[in-house]
């Protein structure tokens, strides 16, 4: 009697924590995905413009990493990581973002919170120097979504964010490709998507759109459902790639709509709408699914992108 209770003593904890309600909760306690747009990458790069982009990717991967490694949000994850990026003139976000067809910059945001569905946007921003932090403010401090052109600029002034003149997002980079007309091959675009150890999702956007665009033309970055989704009873998703083509066709929305009326997985619904609806070389998406789970699938040849989670995975990929 004494050696099986001893016996159930010690088998009783591991049959218990093996099984699968404790191991559904327990296999992924968070994960992030990011990416730093999709496009089209000659692998003859040079070493030291491929060094920069990894080394990028690694740090903005290890700030939302260490944050939802020490218990932070998702949401806390999307916004600092993007902020990140917006500083950083490698990518078409914030400083370093692309020209317009007059030669200024027009920029766009958006971040979804899946808890609850809220979501913030701006579109069109001039002098905002991280539009991300003001599409949050969005969400979380007005009864609003969308704020576009200089009725968002005035909101960012409002909430006293940091305020730039809009040639402080110039590069010469950028500039000689626009004067050159041409869109460059590495498109830039920033995003992220995470969730937490509470299993809330979150996903964001950041852009300066497109090369020589039109002023006033907006993409599906700002726009939930084309850009942008999260909802916590499917996944989250962040898209790149040629905006009018993600808008027509409800790219990020449509995925986590896969999976909730038609049960596909989240491999199954994002290979669908890359592959299946839109075009050959428009752009791609990354997503994370409720358990954690996550895919990076593009139709370009190259998506700048990385993700980590809570069982050691932490990569960083520039080509397929
Ligand atoms: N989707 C962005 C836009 O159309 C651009 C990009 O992702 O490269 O504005």
């Amino acid at each position: 009697m004494k050696i099986i209770s001893k016996a159930l003593f010690f088998v009783l904890p591991f049959l218990l924590f093996s099984s699968p309600i404790f191991l559904s909760r327990q296999e992924i306690n968070y994960t992030i995905v990011i990416h730093g747009g999709a496009g089209y990458i000659s692998p003859e790069i040079s070493t030291e413009i491929k060094e920069a982009y990894m080394i990028s990717l690694t740090s903005a991967l290890t700030i939302g990493k260490n944050i939802l490694e020490n218990g932070g949000s998702s949401l806390d994850a999307v916004e600092l990581v993007i902020r990140y990026f917006e500083n950083d003139s490698l990518f078409n976000a914030g400083k370093g973002a692309v020209f317009t067809s007059e030669g200024t910059h027009e920029l766009d945001a958006s971040i979804m919170n899946g808890v609850d569905l809220s979501t913030g946007a701006v579109a069109g921003v001039k002098t905002i120097k991280n539009p991300i932090t003001l599409a949050r403010l969005v969400m979380e401090q007005t009864p609003h979504v969308l704020f576009a052109g200089e009725g968002a600029d005035k909101l960012g002034k409002k909430f006293q964010v940091e305020i730039v003149d809009n040639n402080y997002f110039d590069i010469s980079r950028r500039y000689q490709q626009w004067k050159m007309k041409q869109q460059e091959k590495l498109k830039g675009t920033v995003g992220v998507v995470a969730i937490d150890k509470d299993g809330n999702i979150a996903a964001g956007t950041s852009t300066g759109g497109l090369t020589d665009k039109w002023p006033g033309r907006v993409g599906d970055s700002p726009l939930i459902n084309a850009g942008t989704y999260a909802d916590n009873n499917t996944c989250g998703v962040s898209a790149t790639g040629q905006g009018e083509l993600f808008i027509r066709n409800t790219v990020a929305y449509n995925i986590s709509a896969l999976m909730k009326f038609k049960n596909y997985s989240l491999q199954e619904a994002a290979d669908e709408m890359i592959f299946n609806v839109l075009p050959e070389g428009s752009g791609g998406i990354i997503a994370v699914g409720k358990d954690g789970n996550y895919v990076l699938v593009f139709n370009t040849s190259s998506m700048l992108r990385g993700a980590a989670n809570s069982n050691g995975i932490f990569e960083v990929r520039i080509w397929k």
